[in-house]
């Protein structure tokens, strides 16, 4: 009997045992039909398939281990514990339970046999095993597990154990289903190295052979991924959208009036932008250039020209601080020309909001500009033929999908200054062209970066007052904005916080500097006068929370001092540093660490000091990840992946990349099975 492949579309309750109850459970964790739990794949194993005799047992390592119960008494010591010995004839193994009751306690009689799993670690009496799973025995057990225990990603009321269970039954369902076939792979059927997977048999060399398994997977995962973003692009390529020649020549005239010269590299993203612009195939572009670039007036070019050809512009930003910034800036360029520019954020009064939304439906805002709230329903443009999405990793997918179905398919820019290694950009970016800014203006000097030890923060206090009395301007960034939000973090090192710092630096500095005090709890409206304080120089220090991350443009600020930076992610650190050194001034950033600090932590800091290349230092950022988040993807709960882990697999894409394109030219059946198997049914994948 043959099912067809659709079969796994069906919901996880048509499965024997799922009930409403358990599918709320799996939708958590974005499991929902048959063939999310087939491609649920455990992200590690516990080895059960061997009884440890105590003379190989390894400290820090998960293991099964048997013994004979020798005693079982309490120990009075800094906390009351249980022990009971375990014997293997020849060496002594403790195990440990600070919380047991009377019944437990009398189970453990001398002369039973006692298996437990868990971590050996050394304590007092030897080596130890703290609370571990166990079960007792009246004779030694024979049996271990065949095969290595899946350990599942799992949400609150469902154990792996009963997760594993619904998949072996989702598996059934699998038998008869397509999936890929690539003969030259190890494992040439996908489903076996699914299986593989969920149960790998006890075999030797079995790490490896699960890794290939893996490799396996996520290799048709990326394929997937890479063919839907081709046949986006593809059926872009057959779309049509109002073509925005050239007719004003309005973009010369800023040009005159900019007050500076285009670098090269910013006069060549520009042609090629407004060159996809003169066509009537709707631009999708990504335009990525360091912090500081200059990405904004390359923006302006493009606006200027859907205005010329009488359509609108959306300009959507991550944040409020961000959003208004390009809304002063585009104010300062674009209504001398005749193009009125409009703001349209989340803090808007109801009334204000009312009038924006009107020139906005009418036409009158030519570009808007505008966080999330711009594709929020009851927005209506007039005729908006571009969509320009900055800091795009912030947002979703769908997000940017939204705001495009706003329009007839506005022609798209995608800006992000969080450079993406070029093996990722093939992958992640495969729909889209790419431009890059690979060059600074001119007159700027780099930033140089220095650590410190937070013991020396009255050093970098005196810096700061000293950058400030020959009239430079500072920052200083604190990672949280009270002190008490620390108490959660359990006794690790007191991070200098937002608040505390302000008053802290009020007493510490010099009469006379004038501080001010930014956070995401202030509002808004009050954040919007302390930065605007800021740039008019009316404060010498902005003491901050990471808000400042994007956005930020005064460049007469040249001293950046970053609190507990051993704290932030490597392309935080860059962000946040990109907001010195935007002037001609040499500018200096210093990073304070608490110590210890983890090795991981200090490699950081350490690229930080030594390179200020975006690109290099997101390639660095990516090698020292753990698996977990590139991109901020999983923040903004757009995971774009499954089971590929940029961090770990980036080093598939060329060869995803080169099997994708075959198999479009030559195996488009396979290629469609991929992309099948894939397909999260979003709109990502819906719009191919
Ligand atoms: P980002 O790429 O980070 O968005 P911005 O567009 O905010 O960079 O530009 C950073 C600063 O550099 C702004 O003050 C901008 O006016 C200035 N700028 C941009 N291009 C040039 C240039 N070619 N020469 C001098 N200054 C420039
Ligand atoms: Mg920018």
């Amino acid at each position: 009997m043959t099912e067809p492949a659709s079969s796994l579309d069906a919901a996880v309750t048509t499965l024997p045992g799922i009930g409403p109850g358990s599918a709320e459970k799996l939708a958590r964790l974005e499991i929902v039909t048959i063939r999310d739990l087939v491609l649920h794949v455990p992200f590690r194993y516990q080895d059960r398939t061997r009884s440890v005799p105590f003379g190989e047992l390894v400290p820090g390592r998960e293991c099964v281990v048997t013994g004979e119960i020798v005693s079982a008494n309490i120990a009075y010591g800094r906390r009351r514990s249980l022990l009971v010995t375990l014997s293997d004839g020849e060496r002594r193994v403790t195990v440990r339970f600070f919380h047991f009751n009377v019944r437990q306690r009398q189970g453990f009689q001398a002369g039973l046999w006692m298996r437990c799993f868990g971590d050996v670690r050394p304590g007092p009496l030897g080596l130890e095993m703290v609370h571990p799973e166990y079960r007792l025995h009246r004779e030694e057990p024979a049996s271990v597990e065949a095969e290595l225990t899946p350990v599942y990603r799992v949400t609150q009321g469902l154990t792996p154990k009963r997760l594993g269970q619904w998949v072996d039954k989702a598996l059934e369902r699998a038998a008869d289903a397509v999936f890929s076939h690539l003969p030259d792979e190890v494992f040439p059927d996908l489903l076996a190295a699914i299986r593989f997977l969920h149960r790998p048999p006890a075999e030797p060399d079995i790490e490896r052979r699960v890794e290939t398994a893996r490799s396996r997977v996520a290799l048709d995962e990326f394929v997937g991924h890479y063919l839907v973003l081709k046949n986006r692009q593809a059926l872009a390529k057959t779309q049509t959208t109002l073509p925005l020649p050239s007719r004003e020549q309005l973009g010369r005239e800023l040009l005159r009036q900019l007050g500076f010269r285009l670098t090269r590299a910013q006069a060549r993203v520009t042609a090629e932008v407004l060159n996809d612009l003169d066509h009537d195939r709707p631009m999708m572009r990504l335009l990525q250039g360091d912090v500081g670039s200059g990405k904004t007036v390359v923006a302006a070019f493009a606006a200027i020209r859907a205005a010329e050809n009488g359509y609108q512009t959306a300009i959507m930003a991550p944040t409020e601080i961000l959003a208004e910034q390009h809304f002063e800036t585009l104010s300062l360029w674009l209504p001398p020309l005749g193009i009125e520019v409009g703001l349209l954020t989340g803090r808007m009064s109801a009334a204000e909001r009312r009038t924006r939304l009107a020139a906005v439906a009418e036409g009158r805002d030519l570009v808007v500009v505008g966080t999330h709230a711009l594709f929020q329903a009851g927005v209506e443009f007039h005729g908006l033929a571009l969509a320009i999405v900055d800091e795009q990793h912030r947002f979703g997918v769908h997000q940017r999908m939204q705001l495009r179905d706003k329009g007839r398919l506005p022609h798209q820019l995608v800006m992000t200054a969080t450079p993406i290694p070029r093996t990722l950009t093939m992958a992640l970016y495969a729909d889209m062209d790419v431009s890059t800014i690979d060059e600074l203006p001119p007159g700027r000097t780099p930033v140089r970066t220095h650590l410190a030890m937070m013991s020396r923060r009255d050093e970098a206090i005196e810096r700061v007052a000293r950058a400030c009395a020959a009239g430079r301007q500072a920052y200083w960034v604190c990672t949280m904005i009270e002190e008490d939000e620390e108490a959660d973090l359990g006794g690790r090192a007191p991070l200098h916080a937002a608040v505390t710092t302000y008053e802290e630096l009020g007493r510490a500095m010099p009469g006379g500097l004038r501080l001010g005090l930014v956070h995401g709890r202030l509002p808004p409206a009050e954040k919007s006068t302390v930065m605007a304080d800021f740039k008019a120089h009316r404060i010498d220090v902005l003491v901050a929370t990471t808000v400042i991350e994007v956005g930020v443009d005064v460049p007469n600020a040249t001293l950046m001092v970053i609190d507990n930076a051993e704290r932030l992610g490597l392309a935080q650190l860059h962000q946040l540093r990109g907001r010195v050194g935007r002037g001609a001034g040499s500018s200096s950033c210093l990073l304070l660490y608490e110590t210890p600090v983890s090795a991981v932590a200090r490699q950081r800091l350490t690229v930080m000091r030594e390179t200020n290349d975006g690109f290099a230092i997101a390639e660095k950022d990516l090698e020292l990840r753990g698996p977990g988040d590139v991109l901020g993807t999983r923040q903004t709960g757009d995971e774009t992946f499954r089971l590929v882990d940029l961090a770990v697999d980036r080093a598939l894409v060329p060869k995803a990349v080169r099997l994708g394109d075959r198999l479009l030219a030559e195996d488009p059946a396979t290629a469609r099975v991929i992309v099948d198997t894939w397909a999260k049914g979003d709109i990502e994948y819906a719009s191919v």
